[in-house]
């Protein structure tokens, strides 16, 4: 049979119908331990009762009425997001590839404003991930993601992951601003030295740039903390979000201080659907979640626990396993085997993981699991590597 769907995914054959917590069950009914989280969108894993009663209660309510008015549910969540983060505003879109839209037409429209047009390039580093729009792939550069799709957009100029000089030597007199990753995920969970994120606001202070991070992956508690620059104590003037954000509801937002979105004016930017009520009041049911009290420590505890007995596998099955590397629940497994083989292998024995760049399987719980689920991962995974190491 002839599929009615673009062929632009690999796509197991795997479905599933119904999830719970850290669970998902297939078709057949067969059960999986879903580290995998839909690639960190579940940030609270499947169907928890606090956004299915939100969720249901607002679809009773009121879906969509457009920004022409005001929508409180979005006032709330901004505020939210606002006291919780740096910055002073939000805008909210449908997508982490929104999101650093509009975070790009941020850093744009603040130098045009500033009487500086020329000053438009944006400085983004080699394995980044910023979306698949014809400008986001021109943001990540990977010939793969170009390739096909005509002259790549222009306005972006790319270093070495990690290279604080590379970078101060490409800024010129029309960059505007400096994207990263705090950790780069799709690249393969890869942590930039310390230091260096510290060393990109001193560049972007010296330079009079708009520091943007891309927290798309690493935000909303991932990495055990709200955000992971936190970590660094290192602010953005601008950050994107998404994927963890609406727990599974498809939500981006662009966060940025008041000096770096001053000429946003009204005209400037806009999302049919960004901000509706629905997807509002599941994001501030997320946030109900994280932000209380404890939840992050359990979180931390959590990957302390995993983070552990992962690097216990990595030194027991050195044929399979060379690294575990990444902070909280953003974890990569750096395979000698070929990555696929074993996320293919952990899929049969009932646990989901997800392929990265670099021969990298990603491990993305969700931020509720146990340190009971964490054993049963682990025991899957031995059982995993002890096939494979044979
Ligand atoms: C997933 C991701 C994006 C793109 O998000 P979409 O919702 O697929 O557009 C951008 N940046 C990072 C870091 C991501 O992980």
């Amino acid at each position: 049979m002839t599929s009615p769907l673009m062929p632009t995914y690999a796509r197991s054959d795997l479905a599933f119908d119904r999830g719970e917590g850290a669970y998902l069950f297939d078709t057949q009914g067969r059960r999986y331990l879903d580290f995998a989280a839909g690639v960190a969108v579940n940030s609270l894993g499947h169907a928890h009762p606090h956004l299915v009663e939100v969720l249901r209660d607002q679809a009773g309510k009121l879906w969509h009425t457009s920004n022409l008015y005001q929508i409180p549910e979005q006032e709330r969540l901004g505020e939210r997001l606002v006291a919780a983060s740096f910055a002073d505003q939000a805008f909210f879109c449908n997508s982490g590839a929104e999101a650093i839209e509009c975070a790009l037409k941020i850093a744009r429209r603040f130098h045009y404003g500033k009487g500086a047009p020329e000053r438009f390039r944006v400085l983004t580093f080699e394995g980044a991930f910023h979306g698949r729009t014809l400008t986001t792939i021109a943001a990540g550069g990977q010939p793969k993601h170009l390739e096909g799709f005509g002259p790549t957009v222009d306005g972006f100029d790319q270093v070495k992951f990690g290279d604080l000089k590379a970078a101060s030597e490409a800024i010129g007199p029309e960059t505007a601003a400096i994207m990263v990753e705090p950790i780069q995920g799709e690249g393969g969970i890869c942590t930039p030295p310390p230091g260096f994120l510290k060393g990109l606001r001193t560049l972007c202070d010296d330079n009079g740039l708009l520091l943007i991070f891309d927290e798309v992956q690493t935000g909303m508690g991932r990495t055990g903390r709200l955000f992971a620059h936190e970590w660094d104590g290192v602010e953005p003037d601008v950050m994107a979000l998404a994927k963890g954000l609406g727990g599974g509801f498809p939500i981006g937002a662009c966060l940025a201080t008041s000096a770096a979105a001053k000429f946003m004016t009204p005209g400037t930017h806009g999302s049919t659907f960004g901000g509706n009520p629905l997807a509002m009041a599941v994001a501030n049911a997320v946030l109900d979640v994280v932000l209380e009290d404890g939840f992050l420590d359990q979180v931390r505890r959590v990957a302390g626990a995993l983070n552990q007995r992962l690097s216990g596998l990595v030194a027991a099955y050195p044929g399979v396993f060379s690294e575990v590397r990444g902070t909280g629940l953003l974890i990569g497994l750096h395979c000698e085997v070929p990555n696929t083989q074993v996320i293919e292998a952990a899929r049969d024995h009932g646990l989901l993981l997800v392929p990265a760049g670099g021969n990298v399987a990603r491990v993305l719980p969700p931020l509720i699991a146990s340190e009971s689920e964490v054993e049963d991962a682990i025991a899957i995974l031995e059982t995993v590597c002890k096939e494979l190491g044979s």
